[in-house]
């Protein structure tokens, strides 16, 4: 479907999309993969280096300190749900790509729960945060029981389940699996892990190909930048989004990758590799899309800010509990602050000028844009390396959960009026950090290989 002038930003909105000058990109060299990395992001209204400014110096040192607490560092995951879509190709047989799960007596107390269901004055069925433990002062099922039969119930929760299934951009894992497993992300870090050929470019193909809404036929899987000038906003926003978090990952195994041991006595080494750096992203060597594509992480960046910033009144009234009380208060201490400094932001994401009319193609279009997102979620089961599989689920159910908060019904015209309805369970909410962590750190590695690529401009890397 491509009612795209119905869809186009209104001028004022939106400002013009500025494409690859090959030209220009060209002329540098090692430096290349920065040269359109200045001015205006596409399809928002700041500037690359108030990005760069805010992220590195104010919003990157409060979130590192944020994920490594207990409540954000565990999370419940299930890596063998099998691909739905072709027989296992898994290509990865290297120790990194293994993950390695937690014993249960590790995880905090109050991690260990399930998900519970809050009565409001016996009408309503609320359902309280996933996870949260089932006593009395956490709405435990028990509460539910004195007030609703046990047949109303099941009638709730499916009333619950398909509310929610609307405003679902992503397949979660069922709750109740047995094999949900507790990982410690902080023991399985975001890395190089070798996982690449047919089984990756699978993944990768299959994203944006069969998900990145078609562009009318006769191109390749992956589209370039100048393609995306014939489609509307929100289908631009798409690609953006999926091409933004294809280059965060490729940030993080270039800045933490593995370089073996020149001779059998020495260990191998973890770092930067900047060689592998300018191989994906200098315009030179990905036919003038790299630089976009670094673009694109910006993007993707401003969208999941907005997000966490639109619901920063629902996050202030969290909990974060894992059962150790003062733990606990210092988290809510350290999000209230980063709340505060991503309100602070002076030039947010407007997600009001996506999905704007009323009539049946506006709806048509976002029930298009949610489907095709599901299925990436899908797809996360495809990958064929724990550690990337973990990381592009959580990655990916973070985007999901910032697309609800930007999207969903009700919440897209005024989130302080309908937010008390609103719900995330721990896993979002813990994904959504996670996934926005992981953008941070991808903004402040890319200063890092601007450093290292411009102080190498003379000698060719
Ligand atoms: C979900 C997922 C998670 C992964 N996690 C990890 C990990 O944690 N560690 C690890 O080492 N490997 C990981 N991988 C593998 C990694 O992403 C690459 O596939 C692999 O390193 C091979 O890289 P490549 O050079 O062949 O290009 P790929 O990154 O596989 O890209 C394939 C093609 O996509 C296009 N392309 C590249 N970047 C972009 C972009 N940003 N926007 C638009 N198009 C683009 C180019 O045409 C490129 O040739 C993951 C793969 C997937 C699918």
């Amino acid at each position: 479907m491509d009612g795209a002038s119905e869809f186009l930003p209104s001028p004022h909105s939106i400002l013009k999309t500025d494409f690859i000058d090959l030209d220009s990109c060209t002329v540098y060299s090692s430096g290349g993969c920065f040269c359109k990395l200045e001015g205006r992001i596409d399809d928002c209204s700041c500037n690359i280096d108030t990005v760069d400014h805010f992220n590195n110096v104010k919003l990157y040192p409060i979130l590192r300190s944020i994920l490594v607490t207990d409540f954000f560092r565990y999370i419940k995951v299930n890596l063998n749900r099998g691909c739905p879509f072709w027989p296992d190709d898994s290509k990865c047989a290297i120790q990194d790509c293994s993950v390695k799960a937690c014993p249960e007596e590790q995880i905090p107390p109050g991690l260990k729960g399930h998900q519970t269901f809050k009565i409001d004055s016996g009408k309503n069925v609320k359902p309280t945060q996933a996870d949260e433990p089932c006593d009395e002062n956490h709405g435990g099922l028990g509460a539910i029981n004195q007030t609703i039969s046990d047949e109303n119930f099941e009638d709730f929760q499916r009333w619950q389940k398909h509310d929610d299934s609307i405003d679902t951009f992503c397949e979660m894992d069922d709750e109740n699996s047995l094999e949900l497993q507790y990982v410690d992300l902080l023991l399985n870090p975001e890395r190089y892990t070798g996982y690449k050929g047919s089984s990756a470019h699978r993944i990768w193909n299959s994203i944006y190909k069969e998900n990145c809404f078609r562009f009318g036929g006769g191109y390749g899987p992956y589209t370039t930048s100048k393609n995306l000038e014939a489609l509307c906003l929100e289908k631009r926003a798409f690609y953006r989004t999926v091409s933004g978090l294809h280059s965060s990952i490729s940030i993080h195994l270039c800045a933490e990758h593995y370089t073996k041991a020149r001779d059998c006595f020495s260990k191998g080494e973890w770092g930067p590799n900047p060689q592998e750096f300018k191989r994906r992203f200098d315009p030179t060597l990905t036919d003038g899309e790299g630089p976009q594509w670094l673009k694109n992480l910006y993007f993707i960046y401003l969208l999941e800010l907005r997000a966490i910033a639109k619901a920063a009144s629902y996050f202030e009234n969290e909990l974060f509990y894992t059962g150790n009380e003062e733990n606990d208060k210092q988290v809510q201490v350290a999000i209230k602050k980063l709340l505060e400094t991503a309100k602070s932001f002076p030039d947010h994401f407007n997600e009001n000028v996506m999905f704007s009319g009323n009539d049946k193609e506006t709806r048509k279009l976002k029930e298009e844009f949610r489907l095709h997102f599901l299925n990436i979620s899908k797809i996360m089961d495809c990958v064929g390396c724990d550690k990337c599989r973990l990381w592009g689920k959580i990655q990916i159910q973070g985007l999901g959960t910032a697309f609800k908060i930007l999207f969903s019904k009700d919440l897209s015209t005024n989130f302080s009026v309908h937010r008390k309805q609103f719900r995330l369970t721990r896993t979002e909410v813990v994904s959504l950090f996670n996934a926005f962590g992981r953008l941070s750190n991808s903004v402040y590695h890319l200063d890092k290989f601007r450093q290292i690529l411009g102080s190498n401009q003379k000698t060719e890397l």
